[in-house]
């Protein structure tokens, strides 16, 4: 039932209910004095008559008197008699009597005087005897009278005569009759007129009422409720001001009301924001980004506008995440992000943050290769200025740059993100801090690179994964002196996976780190195994990739795997690229310093390749260098090859730190390497790389190959390994 409906009948019941009460008062009332009024008229009416009555009786009664005097005295009977019928002749006389001094009955208007002499015994008769004055007494039915005879001062007795009131109450009960028909009329008349009026009044009041509820509390009620079905919408709301204005109840609620409504819009748009950006840098998020790239792409297809999509990546920011974390790595995303939005937004462009250190572009009507490179060279140029972190570290970051066209390259926002995604991962592979354009080829390497991070992952899991040792020669004495450790990942047809093509795969995903610390493990504990066989005490090089150097307990994973194998820290030594210690430019110092205070030997391998600097050997702590194969391979051909070896050799015996020589695969190699004093020999000339089994094997079968104080000789068989 609606408020107004119930309101209405409460208040109509109220109504009824006094106008009810007012109209059975009035009645009351009414009948009260209905009865008073015939009681009063009954009343006088009983007076007056009465009255009439006894003037009647005394006036008939002192005539009577006068005329009975002479007869009495005399004793005239038949005078007496007349007298008395005179008066007993009259309608409203019922008796008439002549008594003596004594009381006794002198004549009653009878010829027989049936009663002559007798005395009356009621108490009037008494008192009229005695009394000399006229008496009047009344009962209901009958008014006495009487009145004393004298002669002279001789008393003779007295006259007695009773007049009915028969008649008289007669009158009186059928004028009450009448009075109370008439009365009776009037109250049904009253009674219809008060029941009208009260139906009026009822009708009157009532549609008074209904207009008064409906125009000040079911209307703004109404007007509220409408008001609160369209909070949360984005049509515009109706205006409460008028309700507001109210200085009643109604009024503060719909000022409450009003106030509620703004904090909760404000609330929305607060949460609708929170729920679109990135509360780190502010930017768009990725929800934001995909919403507007789909109204983008409809509007550019509408308007058959080209659209632009950029993806970009900073370049190694997990290491710096690793190393120097994440409070560092919030901080440099923040100002990257600061610079990003100054040097694109000028144009308008829209920037989005896709999560982690991605960050995405849209540039509408930017339709040509030329226009999306100086945007991306600007990208890149941002990027060029250290970043000062609140740590205090001054660093340097570069940017992987993807870009693809709508509706060239894709017209969905799946493909374009996808394409974008494997532009910029393209950029990542041709080095980084440079932008690719997107080509259809792209996704079939990507899918190849998916497929084999996933089929790596499953064999990691599965334990497929093996640990070959490849021999390591001393020059002087051509013994055994450590092994290298590499990984091989086997497939069921007998062929391994080229390492070349999944470490790159494992590293950016950084499976990597999990790997490393696995095969760390393995060859420790299997190192620390045939030590405790007495088969061999070498060394073991194991190859550290960037990422694991960059990761901030990386310390404490080497620490563990010698602890819980029991590994002499002395028998491990680690193999690190330049690029892997420099990447990790700003912590790989402290990490290095850290292992070689453990007693485990530091390896600059594939040196010559990347940035060889003196520098980079004088600033970190290292034991060797292991000269990369490309110089070893074209020793014999390439004179600047064979300058390049010479000179690391010479370098690292000034420097006071040992070579290794990789990649020899001939006996010229061998002896030329061995005669220019080139410390440590490996390559397929001297041992190929072998599994675990085969390597214990021939620790076994050739003992003399791993002891210092035999005659120099290499591997026998060479080529079953
Ligand atoms: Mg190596």
């Amino acid at each position: 039932m609606r408020l107004q409906t119930r309101y209405s009948l409460i208040i109509g019941s109220v109504v009824l209910i006094v106008v009810f009460t007012m109209a059975s008062l009035l009645l009351i009332q009414f009948e009260n004095e209905k009865d008073v009024g015939l009681s009063a008229t009954e009343q006088a009416m009983r007076s007056s008559l009465y009255h009439q009555i006894r003037n009647e009786g005394l006036s008939i009664n002192r005539v009577l008197a006068n005329n009975l005097i002479n007869p009495l005295y005399s004793l005239d009977t038949s005078e007496l008699n007349d007298q008395l019928l005179s008066v007993l002749n009259l309608s409203d006389v019922n008796y008439a009597i002549i008594f003596d001094i004594n009381g006794a009955i002198v004549h009653e208007g009878e010829e027989s005087i049936s009663r002559f002499g007798k005395v009356p015994n009621d108490l009037f008769h008494k008192a009229a005897t005695t009394s000399r004055s006229p008496l009047i007494q009344q009962s209901a039915a009958i008014m006495d009278f009487s009145h004393p005879l004298f002669i002279g001062d001789e008393y003779l007795g007295g006259v007695r005569i009773g007049l009915s009131l028969e008649f008289a109450n007669s009158n009186i009960k059928t004028t009450h009759l009448e009075l109370s028909r008439i009365f009776a009329e009037g109250y049904q008349q009253n009674l219809v007129t008060v029941a009208v009026t009260s139906l009026l009044m009822l009708v009157l009041f009532g549609g008074l009422l209904a207009a008064w509820v409906s125009r000040s509390i079911s209307l703004p009620i109404r007007q509220l409720v409408a008001y609160a079905s369209q909070v949360g919408k984005s049509a515009k709301k109706k205006s409460i001001l008028v309700i507001e204005s109210r200085n009643d109840e109604l009024g503060e609620l719909a000022r409450s009301f009003s106030h509620m409504v703004n904090r909760l819009e404000e609330s929305n748009k607060k949460i609708t924001y929170q729920a679109n950006h990135d509360p780190l840098t502010n930017l768009p998020n990725r929800l934001l980004l995909n919403n507007f790239l789909d109204e983008t792409i409809e509007r550019s297809a509408v308007k058959s506008e080209n659209l632009t999509v950029i993806f970009l990546d900073i370049d190694n920011f997990k290491n710096i995440n690793d190393s120097l974390g994440h409070t560092a790595g919030d901080d440099l995303l923040e100002q990257f992000s600061n610079r990003l939005q100054k040097y694109i937004r000028e144009d308008d462009f829209f920037v989005a943050r896709f999560g982690g250190d991605e960050f995405a572009i849209l540039l509408e009507g930017v339709n040509t290769d030329i226009e999306a490179t100086k945007v991306a060279e600007r990208i890149l140029l941002l990027s060029e200025a250290p970043f000062m972190l609140k740590g205090g570290q001054e660093i340097v970051v570069s940017a992987s740059i993807g870009i693809t066209f709508f509706p060239k390259d894709g017209t969905t926002r799946p493909q374009l993100l996808s394409n974008a995604d494997a532009a910029m991962y393209t950029s990542k592979l041709m080095g980084k801090n440079t932008f690719t354009f997107f080509t259809n080829a792209m996704n079939n390497e990507v899918n190849q690179r998916l497929t084999i991070e996933r089929d790596l992952r499953k064999a990691m899991k599965s334990n497929l994964l093996e640990v070959y040792f490849q021999p390591l020669f001393d020059s002087h004495n051509q013994q055994i002196i450590g092994a290298e450790a590499l990984l091989r990942w086997p497939l069921a047809s007998n062929e391994y996976v080229p390492a070349d093509l999944f470490i790159p795969i494992a590293e950016q995903s950084f499976l990597i780190v999990e790997i490393g610390e696995w095969v760390l493990q393995t060859v420790c504990k299997q190192f620390k195994a045939w030590q405790d066989k007495n088969l061999a005490t070498i060394y073991c090089a194991v190859n550290i990739s960037g990422v694991q150097l960059g990761k901030k307990k990386f310390i404490n994973v080497i620490k563990k795997v010698l602890k819980e194998t029991g590994l002499p820290a002395k028998h491990l030594h680690l193999e690190l690229t330049e690029t892997a210690i420099l990447t990790n430019e700003n912590t790989a110092g402290s990490t290095l310093s850290e292992l070689t205070a453990l007693g485990i030997d530091i390896w600059m391998d594939d040196f010559g390749t990347g940035y060889s600097s003196l520098s980079l050997l004088k600033k970190f702590n290292v034991q060797g260098v292991k000269i990369d194969r490309s110089f070893v391979n074209d020793m014999k051909e390439n004179k600047n090859s064979r300058a390049i070896v010479l000179a690391i050799i010479a370098m690292s015996k000034s420097l006071n730190i040992r070579t290794t020589a990789e990649g020899i695969e001939t006996l010229e190699q061998f002896t030329s390497l061995r005669d220019q004093g080139c410390n440590v020999l490996q390559g397929y000339y001297l041992g190929k790389p072998m599994s675990i089994s085969a390597f214990e094997t021939l620790m076994l079968d050739q003992p003399e190959l791993f002891s210092l104080n035999t005659s120099p000789r290499l591997v026998k068989n060479n080529h079953k390994f």
